[in-house]
């Protein structure tokens, strides 16, 4: 599905089956057209999810015809290639479903190694890994909240245009010295040699003080363009705290996704990890401020 300026484009391809996910071109009398109208029909998130949806390379199971939770999230973390799903039984008689490496897999077990999951270990460490990311990030957002309370007090880019004037304040010190050097030596109270030598070092000094101030410009300039105000997309975190089950919905709200390790251990690449960054980035930089002010209180 497309959308341009306002026009959904709809059946301009069609899959001929799920499981050859072959494409063929719809004749153009065929394409279903429907002007202006993709805002009614279509809600900003599901078209979102749909983007996302066609993204993930996902064979849907002729059986159920349901996908199933972990379809296209799951990939070998050494090759980086997908999982594939597989069945047994185990020594009581009982079915399990896990996953393994789909090079693997393709009998070129040379080029990776099984990376084999139970889907139940799996489906535990997953659950249990969004409740301690939602948590870390309820714990961040409180952070940011505080900077963002007293950094109107002390905000690093204050401390920052304190130090420049600081700088400032000693280049005019240093041609006032530069400005008496000269009359000393016309009143022969200091030697031409010690005149050029003393006039050298002052400007030596001051030119170290105008680049030190141009660093510290600069520095200020990368904390204004940081502030960070709001963080809504922690809130479709929060929404699922406390989760004991995964659906689909789940992950493909929260997690981008999900690396399986020889050893079976998992990492997890969730949502909106540059904002998460940017938050971490943020409390490091105003770390000064928020201790500081803890001191002042
Ligand atoms: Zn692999």
């Amino acid at each position: 599905m497309k959308c341009i300026a306002g026009t959904t484009v709809q059946g301009k391809r069609r899959t001929k089956s799920y499981k050859v996910h072959k494409v063929e071109q719809v004749p153009k009398e065929e394409w279903v057209r429907v002007e202006n109208t993709h805002e009614a029909i279509i809600d900003k998130e599901i078209f979102e999810k749909a983007q996302e949806l066609s993204k993930r390379d996902t064979k849907v199971s002729q059986k159920t015809k349901e996908l199933s939770v972990w379809a296209g999230f799951l990939r070998c973390s050494d090759c980086k290639r997908a999982m594939n799903k597989k069945s047994s039984t185990n020594k009581s008689g009982s079915k399990y479903e896990y996953y393994i490496c789909s090079t693997y897999r393709k009998k070129s077990n040379n080029l990776c190694t099984k990376h084999s999951i139970k889907v139940e270990n799996l489906e535990k460490a997953v659950i249990k890994a969004i409740n301690f990311h939602i948590d870390l990030l309820i714990d961040t957002e409180e952070i940011v909240k505080q900077i963002n309370s007293v950094g109107v007090a002390i905000s690093r880019p204050q401390i920052i245009d304190n130090m420049i004037i600081e700088k400032q304040n000693e280049i005019s010190q240093i041609s006032n010295f530069k400005r008496t050097l000269y009359e000393d030596w016309k009143n022969e109270d200091i030697t031409r040699e010690e005149y050029l030598e003393y006039k050298q070092k002052y400007e030596n000094d001051i030119e170290k003080l105008k680049r030190n101030i141009e660093k510290l410009e600069n520095e200020k300039q990368k904390y204004e363009n940081q502030s960070i105000s709001s963080n809504e997309w922690i809130e479709k975190f929060k929404e699922k705290k406390g989760i004991t089950e995964l659906s689909r919905d789940i992950m493909m709200e929260l997690i981008d996704c999900i690396y399986v390790k020889e050893n079976g251990d998992i990492k997890i690449k969730f949502k909106f990890e540059d904002e998460f960054k940017r938050c971490l980035e943020y409390i490091q930089n105003n770390k000064i401020t928020l201790e500081k002010q803890v001191v002042n209180l």
